[in-house]
C-alpha cells in the first residue's frame, strides 16, 4: 500500500502521531477489484450455471466489505497505548480495561516513558 493510501491522525488517548492504513468504507479501488472478481468468477463458473455465475457478486462484495472492517478496526488501535475508539464508543470501561491490560504487558510503551519522565520532573525538589 503505498504512503497516499494512508491518513495522518493523533490517537484520542496518548496524543501520540499515527498512520491510519485503512479507511472507515471501502475505496474506489475496491469496487474495481470486487468487480473483476466477479467477472473471474463468472467466467470459470459460465459452463455449469451460464449467466447464474453473476450471483457470486454479492458474496464477495460481503467477505470484501467485512475483511476489509475487520483490518480496519484491527489498524484503529493505538500500538502505544492500546486504546481502541469503537471499544470507546461501546463500553468506556472495557476501553479503559483495555488500555491498562496493554499498558501491563508493554512496560516499555512509549506512553508510560513520558508519564513516568513526567512524574519525575514533578517529584525532582526544586531547590
Ligand atoms: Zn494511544
Amino acid at each position: 500500500m503505498n504512503k497516499a493510501n494512508t491518513k495522518d491522525c493523533f490517537c484520542a488517548h496518548c496524543r501520540s502521531p499515527r498512520k491510519l492504513r485503512y479507511f472507515r468504507r471501502l475505496q474506489v479501488q475496491h469496487y474495481f477489484q470486487i468487480l473483476v472478481l466477479t467477472i473471474g468468477v463468472t467466467a470459470a463458473l459460465y459452463p455449469w450455471l451460464v449467466w447464474k455465475g453473476i450471483i457470486s457478486l454479492p458474496v464477495i462484495w460481503a467477505i470484501f466489505d467485512m475483511t476489509y472492517k475487520t483490518l480496519y478496526r484491527k489498524d484503529l488501535a493505538c500500538p502505544y497505548c492500546g486504546f481502541d475508539v469503537t471499544w470507546y464508543k461501546k463500553d468506556v470501561k472495557v476501553a479503559r480495561r483495555q488500555v491498562e491490560d496493554f499498558l501491563k504487558q508493554n512496560p516499555e510503551s512509549p506512553v508510560l516513558r513520558r508519564v513516568n519522565k513526567s512524574q519525575d520532573i514533578f517529584e525532582t525538589p526544586l531547590n
